[in-house]
């Protein structure tokens, strides 16, 4: 982000960052949400917190927010508490051609509340993820996260491992890993499926496997292992010994 900045200020170019999910994580000691111009976050079911649907959009430039509250709805210039508020004047104009991007507020509510946690969540998948570390860390054929920051600036939001078939003891792949997994009871996915695989682009612009081989390496070994805050430590114990027992 260091290198990012220093371009859009030479530049004059505004940084709009996708974070979604990246809550709470941090930069050189600052909150993801506080560094670009503007950042977007995501409470879809499967992020750090969760609203259902919907996300948040941070900004410290008034200009941007003040068009982002009209944008979002319709672009109407003032917003149904303001308007259906005993007392308030029925008048509302449609300033400019929105759409309908407004998070609805029973999400928003859940999501006040949920904001107070994000922290607590945080801090028991980092708790995961350094179990994994300890307890994964030396089996032949699967590879482990790389870190690029220390554990506590990290959202661990998904534990992406990779097996490699050709060092596994067992010669297991990822499909296989995942089968085994699947008969033990424990659900894991592959993040992600790359776009140039996606019939609409592979269609549209020509794509095949080959053009991207790094890619393809990595999605053939891809499986995120279970991280959700609400794991116990037996589910834990269960996934790591269930682990040990497919590639050992
Ligand atoms: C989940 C995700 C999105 C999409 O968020 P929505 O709230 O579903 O629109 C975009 N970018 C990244 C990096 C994500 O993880």
């Amino acid at each position: 982000m260091d290198s990012i900045c220093a371009l859009a200020k030479d530049l004059n170019l505004k940084i709009m960052e996708d974070a979604a999910h990246a809550l709470p994580t941090r930069y050189n000691d600052k909150l993801i949400g506080t560094i670009g111009d503007v950042t977007c976050f995501s409470f879809y079911a499967n992020k750090t917190m969760t609203t259902g649907e919907g996300g948040m959009f941070c900004t410290d430039d008034d200009e941007i927010a003040k068009r982002v509250k009209v944008m979002r709805l319709h672009g109407i210039n003032r917003d149904v508490w303001d308007r259906f508020s005993t007392g308030a004047s029925w008048e509302y104009d449609v300033v400019a051609p929105g759409f309908k991007y407004n998070m609805p507020d029973i999400n928003a509510a859940l999501g006040i509340h949920q904001l107070k946690k994000i922290e607590l969540f945080r801090e028991k998948r980092e708790r995961i993820a350094k179990i994994y570390y300890e307890e994964l860390g030396e089996i032949p054929g699967l590879i482990l996260p790389r870190l690029y920051c220390d554990m506590k600036d990290h959202s661990w939001y998904i534990f992406v491992v990779l097996i490699d078939r050709d060092k596994t003891k067992s010669g297991i792949g990822r499909n296989e890993f995942i089968d085994e997994m699947t008969k033990r009871n424990i659900g894991t996915s592959v993040h992600y499926k790359p776009l140039h695989r996606m019939t609409y682009y592979r269609e549209k612009y020509g794509l095949k496997p080959e053009m991207f081989p790094n890619a393809e390496w990595v999605f053939e070994r891809c499986v995120s292992l279970p991280m959700f805050s609400a794991m116990t430590e037996n589910q834990l114990e269960y996934v790591i010994a269930s682990v040990k027992k497919i590639l050992l």
